[in-house]
């Protein structure tokens, strides 16, 4: 059973792990002293959307209403609200509450907070079910509302608030940020292609590492991209050994990573921000042979979302989108299951939803 808020809520939901989503109604809380209200317009369909509607990781609370890339325009605010007016676009991303004055808070790292609650199939502290973009109307606190920057587009800057964020935190905090670094991407798919553009925003050399050639032309001619491994070539692969300054994984398929620890130069990282659902094999000889690192990065703070989204605007980074209807949402989910999207689905809601009911 949903809990029952004032705000009546239109969205899709999914009802049991076959991830069918389908129409569902539901509530949201009424607008606090400190609350935004938005009405939503573009949301993204990250792949954790679809490992959420199918309980890929066990954790799924039916029904599920996904959706943490989701952008629109303020309707209501409350009254101690600074940051945003009624008719401003806004964004809300993967988090929408964490405790504020824990150590990772106060760092501006709510993102690594233990309380922190995430924007769909989680649970907001007085228990209620919270349910993410793929919606009519959304209610967030203001701290975890970013600011629409003017220049950046709405329907394809929508995905930046996840896969921007997570490829781009990764960046800045291990310094691959830098003019002259040589940045590899490991996967050309909805975090990867962001990652390619951030990383030549940053001045960096980079290198597309994928499975398969298929990828190659675009990622030179359309991403920017200075060159492309194929993973599955040994010989390409040694002769870019010990090149790279750091590397951004972002494939989430169980995968060797021992290869990619090979193309890292000395005191080089490796830093995985897709979620395997099984172990990978790592030899530690390789890692202290040259004090290497390999670590994991999980999207950003609020800050550093905010300074993200101005970066992609004054660069004029967005992602490259498909853009679907509503009810089109379900054969999405079967087409990015076999990555066939260029790179990143995104739902026309304002357009689309109210057609749907
Ligand atoms: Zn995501
Ligand atoms: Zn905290």
């Amino acid at each position: 059973m949903a809990t029952e808020h004032p705000v009546k809520a239109f969205g899709w939901a999914a009802r049991d792990p076959s991830g069918h989503l389908s129409p569902f109604n539901f509530s949201r809380r009424a607008t606090g002293e400190k609350d935004v209200q938005f009405k939503v317009l573009y949301c993204g369909i990250c792949h954790s959307d679809l490992a959420m509607i199918k309980n890929e990781w066990g954790s799924t609370p039916y029904p599920i209403v996904p959706g943490h890339e989701f952008v629109g325009v303020v309707t209501e605010v409350g009254s101690k609200v600074t940051k945003v007016k009624v008719g401003d676009k806004v964004g809300v991303g993967c988090l929408v509450e964490s405790c504020r004055s824990c150590e990772m808070c106060t760092e501006d790292l709510e993102n690594y907070c233990p309380k922190m609650v995430l924007t769909y199939g989680n649970k907001h502290p007085d228990g209620s079910i919270t349910y993410g973009g793929y919606s009519d109307i959304m209610v967030a606190d203001e701290h975890f509302v970013l600011s629409w920057p003017e220049k950046l587009p709405l329907d394809a800057g929508a995905p930046l608030l996840c896969a921007g964020i997570t490829t781009y935190s990764p960046l800045r905090h291990f310094g691959l940020d830098k003019p002259g670094t040589h940045v590899g991407v490991v996967g050309l798919g909805g975090l990867g292609h962001v990652a390619v553009k951030f990383a030549k925003a940053f001045g960096a050399k980079v290198t597309v590492i994928s499975t398969s050639e298929s990828k190659k032309k675009e990622a030179i001619e359309k991403l920017g991209a200075d060159a492309f491994l194929v993973s599955r070539d040994p010989e390409q692969m040694q002769a870019a050994a010990g090149t790279m300054d750091g590397i951004i994984d972002t494939v989430s398929a169980v995968h060797a990573i021992m290869p990619l620890i090979n193309l890292i130069k000395s005191q080089g990282k490796l830093i995985c921000v897709g979620a395997p659902d099984k172990p990978v094999e790592l030899h530690t000889v390789a890692l202290l042979t040259g004090r290497k690192t390999v670590s994991g990065s999980c999207i950003g703070g609020l800050k550093e979302t905010q300074e993200m989204l101005d970066f992609a605007a004054e660069h004029n980074i967005a992602a490259d989108i498909e853009l679907i209807q509503m009810d089109y949402v379900n054969t999405a989910m079967e087409r990015l299951a076999k990555a066939d999207v260029r790179y990143r689905f995104v739902i026309d809601v304002g357009n689309t939803l109210s057609k749907s009911a």
